[in-house]
């Protein structure tokens, strides 16, 4: 069966013959298998930019759920919602009420989409209501309350997974197969930034909300490619430098403008890596003794770009949705109990790597050992 969208058919008809064999295996989305009778229901909670770009136009091209209500502080922009996506407007919730979605049996799953500082206490009410969990990245604004969220996850019985979409999109995808032990294996040498100029000052920069500056938002894409292209693993070390002045102060008051960090991991890999609200900049590049990959366009939704050794690659199928694909993956590995690749360990372990950056950049530049 295939999708409207994207069928593994077409997808495959687009690769090097040599790439599509290499990753037929891999790329077992389970997209052939036929849709459950009964879709699961999620609830987006926060109605800003995200939810509205990318994760409501992907949930009308998803197999395994589909958009059900959602949590908002403004009613009728929820109205809005339920007229635009079909769903009943007694799945229209606010945050103060989120406890009342325990009884409604349409919400299988709460998506987490509010500014970074509040993803701790949208994931603790939703797992208290029952609801199994996609949380939006960054997980939290510390590792204390990635442990309270996943505690929390567990103690309820529901599932917790991050917004890491990346894992669902073919270049990374391919990355990840280079960097396994049968093909070139863990890149040693990489290099990646992530970055766009900021001209006001909205949550993200302000440090309650957002819990840091750049790093946060999208550096945190640059410190993931890396544990992905060093074979799945986090760094056992980092050092950062934050660059000052900062050129527009008024705006980054208390978060970093521009960060630049070291990765050291422990077979000897290393990545440098650049994060701003400055200036452009979103790219990636992995490489080893057998072969290496660059990415000129490395984070976006779509569009990507990225060459190897080998050749430029070419997956040029604008029909493949990373959202849709992220979240029907969670939807298949909650309907078949399986676990998921994008888990709230993942996002912890993120937010212990961004906790190392920070001291490391507070005590000018100290290398500063990762716990994950
Ligand atoms: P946004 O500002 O556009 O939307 C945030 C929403 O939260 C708004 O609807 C706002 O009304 C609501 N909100 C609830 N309580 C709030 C409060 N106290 N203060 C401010 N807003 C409040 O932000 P966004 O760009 O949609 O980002 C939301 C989350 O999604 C962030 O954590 C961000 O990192 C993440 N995100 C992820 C991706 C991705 O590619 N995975 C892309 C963009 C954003």
């Amino acid at each position: 069966m295939a999708t409207p969208h994207f069928t593994r058919r077409r997808f495959v008809g687009q690769l090097s013959a040599a790439a599509a064999l290499a990753l037929a295996p891999r790329w077992s989305l389970a997209l052939d298998q036929p849709p459950p009778a009964k879709k699961l229901g999620v609830a987006l909670v926060g109605l800003g930019n995200y939810s509205r770009g990318q994760l409501g136009p992907a949930l009308k091209e998803t197999r395994f759920c589909r958009l059900a209500g959602v949590v908002t502080g403004d009613a009728a922009k929820g109205r809005r919602w339920a007229r635009d996506y079909g769903f009943s407007e007694k799945n229209i919730y606010h945050y103060n009420t989120m406890s009342w979605l325990a009884d409604n049996p349409e919400i299988d799953v709460v998506y987490v989409v509010t500014p970074n500082s509040l993803h701790a206490e949208h994931t603790l009410a939703a797992a208290k209501a029952g609801k199994h969990v996609i949380c939006e990245k960054p997980m939290a604004v510390s590792v204390a309350e990635c442990d309270a969220m996943i505690g929390a996850c567990r103690s309820a019985g529901v599932r917790l997974a991050i917004g890491y979409r990346l894992h669902y999109d073919p270049y990374h995808r391919e990355m990840m197969r280079l960097a396994e032990p049968g093909e070139w294996g863990p890149f040693t040498r990489m290099n990646g930034a992530f970055s766009f100029p900021m001209g006001d000052r909205p949550w993200r920069a302000i440090r309650r909300f957002s819990g840091g500056g750049p790093l946060m938002d999208v550096g945190i894409y640059v410190l993931h490619a890396a544990c992905m292209a060093a074979g799945g693993v986090a760094p056992v070390a980092v050092t950062a430098q934050e660059i000052l002045p900062k050129s527009r102060p008024d705006i980054f008051q208390d978060v970093e403008e521009t960060i630049t960090w070291q990765m050291e991991f422990a077979g000897g890999g290393v990545c440098d890596a650049r994060s701003s609200y400055a200036e452009g900049g979103n790219r990636f590049r992995a490489e080893n003794d057998k072969g290496w990959i660059d990415f000129s366009s490395a984070y976006i939704y779509n569009g990507l770009a990225a060459t190897t050794s080998r050749g430029p690659l070419s997956f040029r199928h604008p029909e493949v949705n990373q959202q849709a694909l992220q979240m029907d993956a969670f939807a298949r590995d909650v309907l078949d109990d399986r676990p998921s690749l994008v888990p709230g360990e993942l996002g912890r372990r993120d937010m212990a790597i961004i906790e190392a950056i920070y001291t490391s950049a507070r005590t000018g530049g100290q290398r500063t050992e990762v716990k994950v």
